[in-house]
């Protein structure tokens, strides 16, 4: 049944390639995103129309959901993807622009989004909610303690809510992705990278593909018993 999706910081990573698997399971798909230009330039690229939100402002959250509401219609699938790194040791991790930035833009915006969107879904008895957390969020990660932090946290705000909203026919689970090939891995000295391929027993770096493969899954009618669970999708390289 088509139903129609939103796809935060769905115009680039992995959150287009979500994007634009949702449109062809034949779902109505809308992304936002703070940057104006990426919103229009994906737009023109897929025909995927673009609202401008900052997930991590409650008030911008609240603004852009009525506006997607009105001009497209209720949203029945969240897909929680923005999100950012600031890494750096914890002994020297700056309170705000590390600490602060990281926990609001991956862990409080997706309070923000679940607690704008969810009534509607409580309303009319049905919702698919899938939050991307990270193989970093189960394992913890050296030089990343604000991100696992904010991706550990998304995983228990998931399995709280996956149990306030099961009686409403609202599923939330998390997907935990490893090491995918989009700007966010771009960004990581080449080493490190190399490094970490090593060590996963599939062989290869993941691509964005691979987790929208699996969200498109969770968001199905099909996979209407499944909440509350976190998908690892990383080649094997942690199997918690
Ligand atoms: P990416 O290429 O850096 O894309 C992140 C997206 O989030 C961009 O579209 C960005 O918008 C958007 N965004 C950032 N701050 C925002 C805000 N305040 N409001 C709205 N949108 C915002 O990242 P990616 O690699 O595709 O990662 C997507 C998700 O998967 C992230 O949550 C990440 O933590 C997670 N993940 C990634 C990997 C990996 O290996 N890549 C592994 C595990 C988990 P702009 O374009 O405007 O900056």
């Amino acid at each position: 049944m088509a139903r129609t999706a939103l796809i935060t910081g769905g115009t680039r990573g992995i959150g287009a390639s979500i994007a634009k698997a949702l449109k062809a399971a034949g779902h109505t798909v809308v992304t936002v995103d703070i940057v104006d230009e990426q919103l229009a330039s994906f737009e023109s690229e897929t025909g995927i129309r673009g609202f401008k939100m900052d997930v991590s402002d409650f008030d911008s959250v609240q603004s852009a959901v009525a506006q997607i509401e009105e001009a497209v219609a209720p949203i029945d699938i969240l897909v929680n993807n923005a999100g950012i790194t600031r890494d750096g040791f914890m002994h020297k991790m700056d309170p705000g622009k590390q600490w602060d930035a990281v926990i609001k833009v991956n862990l409080t915006s997706v309070f923000n989004t679940c607690r704008v969107i969810a009534p509607g879904m409580r309303d009319r008895g049905f919702g698919r909610i899938v939050n991307i957390s990270s193989m970093n969020g189960q394992r913890g990660q050296f030089g990343q303690s604000n991100y696992s932090a904010a991706k550990a946290g998304m995983i228990g705000f998931t399995k709280a809510i996956a149990q306030e909203l099961a009686n409403k026919g609202i599923t939330a689970n998390c997907v935990a992705p490893g090491f995918i090939m989009t700007e966010m891995t771009a960004a990581m000295p080449a080493e490190i990278l190399d490094a970490e391929v090593k060590k996963i027993p599939m062989g290869r770096i993941g691509q964005p593909d691979d987790i929208a493969s699996m969200t498109t899954f969770l968001v199905s009618e099909e996979a209407g018993w499944v909440t509350g669970q976190v998908m690892s999708v990383n080649g094997g390289q942690l199997m918690p």
